[in-house]
């Protein structure tokens, strides 16, 4: 996996203690992980068989067990451990079922410290920049957020376990379509996904309370900018492509925007309706 595929990592020194983790190390664990899951498997068969295979099986309860034990210690150890209170921000990272948003072969690393591969050349963000970015955004339970870039529509399930209404927009339409069936599946209402041009926002929603685009676009986007609600917050990664961007937070303050730089980043160029990937 090239370097400019995991986009949303954080540069090392901008917070304390990062721990990059290779591929390289994750993939000795994944054959480690793979040779228990088999001995389990071959040990909780015969239950399986007496039971019918009706109820859940012993072992598909300890991979969900061990799936929770992960997002447990992610928490701890990521966000938590590098700064992140939030108290609403730390039970959403902790009830969201990171591993059922990314394809299968990567389930192992779903926990793990950084941005991982969804597909059509995009990727899920690092955890802990999800954490980080939702906690910008000081949301409320009442608010109505726009999401630019669903992905996997994993940040969206972060955003939609705080705030009322999540309105999220995916330019790929394959995308569009997976988050849509996947966060259905998963029982989230309060998320509406549409496939289109970010660019462009959500005029017919707005406006927003809180903002949030995924992607990296030259600068903030105008219309966004319009569809945000007087006392707003809008957090993003701006700058050129394929560069280290600056995430930067806004607020609307009588019309205007007010802004600050949060962190270096580096995200998926935020395209063009007309620009094919
Ligand atoms: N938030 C996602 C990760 C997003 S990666 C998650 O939780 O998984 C960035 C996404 O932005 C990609 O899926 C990409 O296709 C999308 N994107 C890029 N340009 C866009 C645009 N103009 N409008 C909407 N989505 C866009």
């Amino acid at each position: 996996m090239a370097n400019q595929r995991l986009p949303v990592r954080v540069i090392p020194n901008a917070r304390k203690n990062f721990v990059v983790v290779t591929m390289r190390h994750h993939q000795s664990c994944c054959l480690a992980v793979s040779a228990i899951v088999c001995a389990g498997l071959l040990l909780v068969l015969p239950v399986v068989v007496i039971a019918g295979g009706r109820k859940p099986t012993p072992g598909a309860i300890q991979a969900s067990i061990s799936f929770r034990e992960q997002r447990i210690k992610m928490v701890e150890t990521q966000i938590e451990g590098r700064g992140v209170t939030d108290k609403q921000v730390l039970e959403a990272m902790l009830k969201v079922p990171r591993h059922l948003f990314v394809p299968e072969r990567y389930r192992v690393y779903a926990y793990a410290d950084q941005p991982l591969p969804i597909g059509q050349g995009q990727t899920i963000s690092q955890p802990y920049i999800v954490a980080f970015m939702t906690e910008a955004l000081s949301l409320k339970k009442d608010d109505k957020v726009l999401e630019i870039g669903t992905g996997s529509g994993y940040q969206a399930a972060v955003l939609s376990e705080i705030a009322k209404e999540v309105y999220t927009i995916e330019i790929v339409p394959e995308l569009a379509e997976s988050a849509e069936e996947c966060l259905k599946s998963l029982g989230y209402g309060n998320v509406h996904v549409k496939c289109g041009d970010g660019y462009l926002g959500w005029p017919e929603n707005a406006p927003f309370d809180a903002i949030i685009v995924t992607c990296a676009p030259d600068e903030i986007p105008q219309a966004l900018v319009n569809q945000l609600a007087e006392g707003g917050r809008i957090v993003l990664p701006v700058g050129a492509r394929w560069t280290i961007q600056k995430l930067i937070l806004a607020e609307k303050i009588k019309g205007q925007i007010v802004q600050r730089t949060l962190l270096p980043v580096r995200f998926v160029p935020m395209i063009h309706g007309n620009e094919t990937k």
